[in-house]
């Protein structure tokens, strides 16, 4: 299998006074946020930019008790509308975009590989936190000769300003799709997914068709910005949240001021195959009061009956905060693998009735509430 990216740190980090450090890990641009200065790990090629991170300013600002530094955006108008963009770009007309970077974001102990991807769209597909895009990979639909490939969709992991805090980029956060013969137990490259190997092979400039953007069951709910959401995600499916956890955290927007609290709730198999941690973690040094972040980590933790510690052991570990929580009105949010959510709903079933509660009339009462947010694939 084909590795196109050569293993990076992830995303926006710390960078200390090092400068050899600076050049041979960071090609990119460094953006500085909250005192210092941080590497995106991207090499940006964006020749129309003509506000570059580098002339971005950082805006002090007080987001609750606490006084921050958060990374300028523009254009601010991006946050003028009243409803989200919806499929500027169909299937049948796609916009060609650009590649503009390919990152593995996973460790070399990660089972299967994970890229970060940043797409130069130019600001003509804008699109909003937790909305997706769809992707028609280059060649022939198999079953369809003569006709190109069947649109995939995926959740954007970057704000509506996109990585470069200019609004022309969106990010995806990819896992290449591979099948293993179940009797060589073998990687059969003839039978690997299309478009997800496409994306993580792509390189710089390569042409990328994409559709939409789409989707408004995980548009984040701003109307209180001081409202509760608890983001439960396996692997990629932790896209949206790093999207509207830079809109509350990173980035200094002028409509948006977040003094809630944001609580992520991640499960991935190991250490290595955590994504985006050290955005995270960094969040959870500024913002202790704003920002909770538990790792479930399945091949490494077990639960308390010794088996693996899957996101739901998690959730019941803090259940009794949860429910305190959705009583109170909390959003929560749900994105990953589908084979996620049998075993998240059992455990909330399980703890509603320990606590006496019908899980059925929570579950109908939270859809109803608008609080009740799922995307599985
Ligand atoms: P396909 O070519 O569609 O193949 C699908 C699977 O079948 C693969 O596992 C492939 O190995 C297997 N396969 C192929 N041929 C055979 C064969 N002959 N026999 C048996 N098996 C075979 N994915 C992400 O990585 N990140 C996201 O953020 C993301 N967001 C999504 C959001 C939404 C709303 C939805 C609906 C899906 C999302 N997905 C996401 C999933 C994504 O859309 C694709 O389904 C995924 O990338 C696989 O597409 P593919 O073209 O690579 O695989």
């Amino acid at each position: 299998m084909a590795h196109s990216a050569v293993y990076q740190v992830p995303f926006a980090m710390y960078v200390n006074s090092d400068s050899s450090l600076r050049r041979s890990v960071f090609k990119g641009y460094n953006v500085p946020f909250h005192d210092k200065l941080w590497a995106s790990g991207l090499s940006l090629d964006l020749k129309n930019t003509n506000s570059g991170p580098r002339s971005r300013p950082i805006i002090c600002m007080s987001v609750q008790q606490a006084s921050k530094c958060k990374v300028a955006v523009s254009p601010v108008s991006l946050d003028d509308a009243k409803e989200p963009p919806m499929h500027i770009y169909k299937n049948k007309a796609p916009y060609a975009a650009k590649i503009v970077s390919v990152e593995r974001l996973v460790g070399l102990n990660a089972p299967g590989e994970t890229c970060h991807i940043v797409i130069d769209h130019g600001g003509n597909v804008p699109y909003w936190e937790g909305q997706s895009y769809g992707v028609i990979p280059p060649g022939e639909n198999p079953k369809k000769p003569g006709n190109p490939h069947n649109v995939r969709l995926y959740s954007i992991a970057s704000t509506r300003y996109g990585d470069s805090f200019d609004g022309k980029t969106a990010s995806l956060c990819v896992r290449r799709a591979v099948y293993y013969d179940p009797e060589t137990g073998l990687e059969d490259p003839s039978k690997q997914g299309v478009c997800s190997n496409f994306l993580c092979d792509s390189k710089p400039g390569d042409k990328i068709l994409v559709t939409g953007p789409s989707g408004k069951i995980m548009l984040l709910p701003e109307d209180d910005p001081n409202a509760t959401h608890i983001m439960i995600a396996t692997g990629t499916g932790v896209a949206p949240y790093r999207g509207y956890l830079r809109r509350m955290f990173m980035e200094s927007v002028p409509t948006y001021k977040f003094g809630g609290l944001a609580w992520l709730f991640l499960g991935v198999a190991n250490t290595d195959s955590l994504l985006y941690d050290d955005e995270f973690s960094k969040y959870l040094l500024d913002y202790p009061d704003n920002f909770r972040y538990d790792r479930a980590l399945s091949r490494e933790q077990k639960n308390k009956k010794g088996g693996k510690m899957y996101v739901q052991d998690k959730i019941e570990e803090y259940s009794d905060e949860i429910f305190k929580l959705l009583d109170g009105g909390a959003h929560i949010y749900f994105c990953g693998l589908k084979g996620m959510m049998p075993g998240i709903q059992d455990t909330l079933k399980k703890v509603a009735e320990q606590r006496g509660e019908s899980w059925e009339e929570k579950l109908s009462q939270l859809k109803k509430n608008k609080q009740w947010h799922v995307e599985v694939y």
